[in-house]
């Protein structure tokens, strides 16, 4: 899977499964071939390397914001800037911008982009899987917002 990370805390196995997860529970068939066109990096969202943050614009065009969770996708280029933490409150909201970047990266190419995410961010479903954290495994419910209206009329897309 092309993730590089850029970071030292976080859990691999964690994001590794929420973009699985999110691409399966999103009707995504061809899962290998998906994730092999896309370069995905993982940056610590604090990282005061990081100063040209400020001139980086998230994939609906805000600053990323220090303090939280945000994200960069183009075409076949995925920027997540995340909280380099195994805290598991910090895990859930990095898990949460992984899954909707995802979204968007469905999307791209597609009039829904951005407002196929957006319009439906509060109408989701919930799958789960385990991953190993740490010391054991730990069951993780991954809500994900529902674009599969506009994901069955792309099956067929490239
Ligand atoms: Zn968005």
């Amino acid at each position: 899977m092309p993730i590089t990370y850029h970071t030292e805390h976080i859990n691999h196995r964690m994001i590794q499964q929420t973009i699985f997860h999110t691409l399966a529970n999103l009707y995504i068939r061809d899962l290998k071939g998906w994730l092999e066109k896309w370069d995905i990096h993982v940056w610590d969202v604090n990282d005061t390397r990081t100063a040209y943050f400020g001139h980086i614009k998230t994939t609906s065009g805000q600053k990323i914001n220090p303090d939280m969770p945000s994200g960069v996708t183009g075409k076949y280029r995925m920027d997540l800037y995340l909280h380099d933490s195994q805290n598991v409150f910090k895990a859930r909201e990095n898990s949460d911008r992984v899954m909707h970047e995802v979204c968007h990266a469905i999307l791209i190419g597609t009039p829904d982009f951005v407002s196929g995410v957006h319009n439906n961010i509060n109408n989701r479903f919930t799958a789960s899987f385990w991953y190993w954290d740490r010391f054991k495994y730990t069951k993780f419910y991954l809500s994900i917002i529902d674009i599969r209206k506009y994901t069955v009329q792309n099956l067929n897309r490239d």
